[in-house]
């Protein structure tokens, strides 16, 4: 893992994960691929996201002794942005079956390129000790700020940023909004184009997971 100009920002090289990323990449790649690729890479950077974890120390019993043992001791929650993150749920969930899940709904506005909110089942009466905000394309930033800010309105505990590709532009507006987000990525690209979409990037995450390209 290289830490990107911003202390901040973790951008993953593990060979496994560079290998899946150009499959993830390719416009030759069809949706179930695709969807096995987000889900693998996820796995990969929540290994990587996860090392300052804090355990607490608990007896085992081995058929053979007893031993001393580890167990998570921070409650975990996962925030995936409607639809992209909803990938990465699934992935998360397998390895950590008992974080919480909190769905949260933004779109970006055609015109105004600004994110508005359209679902939100953030409880506030649940306080993670760490959330993990997922989405597999940090943009222009403009959702993961406001994803951010709705959950530092509510919940309390470190935050930190899953995604798979960021352009310069997303980290730029991240980590000015919210410098205390750590981030965590399998590749920061060149730019965005006028549509404000990452190059060379995917393409669209959403569609290319849940198979909605336009023909
Ligand atoms: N969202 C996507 O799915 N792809 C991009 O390139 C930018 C935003």
């Amino acid at each position: 893992m290289v830490t990107a100009p911003h202390a901040a920002v973790h951008v993953s090289r593990h060979p496994l994960l560079l290998h899946k990323l150009s499959l993830l990449r390719s416009a030759e790649t069809g949706a179930r691929e695709f969807r096995a690729m987000v889900r693998d890479l996820t796995q990969l950077l929540l290994y990587e996201a996860l090392q300052d974890v804090a355990l607490a120390p608990i007896t085992v019993q081995t058929p053979l002794a007893t031993c001393e043992g580890h167990q998570l001791a921070e409650r975990i929650g996962l925030v995936p942005i409607l639809r992209a993150g909803l990938g990465m749920v699934d992935a998360i969930l397998d390895v950590l079956p008992s974080a919480v899940v909190w769905h949260l709904g933004l779109y970006r506005d055609h015109e105004t390129l600004q994110p508005v909110t359209y679902y939100n089942k953030l409880p506030p009466e649940l306080r993670p000790d760490l959330s993990l905000v997922l989405d597999p394309m940090l943009a222009t930033g403009g959702s993961a700020v406001a994803a951010i800010n709705l959950l530092k309105k509510g919940a309390t505990g470190r935050i930190k940023y899953l995604g798979l590709i960021a352009a310069p532009e997303g980290v730029r507006a991240l980590t000015t909004a919210h410098p205390d987000v750590a981030i965590h990525l399998a590749a920061l690209d060149s730019h965005l184009d006028e549509r404000s979409y990452i190059v060379p990037g995917l393409g669209d995450a959403g569609d290319r997971q849940f198979g909605t390209h336009s023909p």
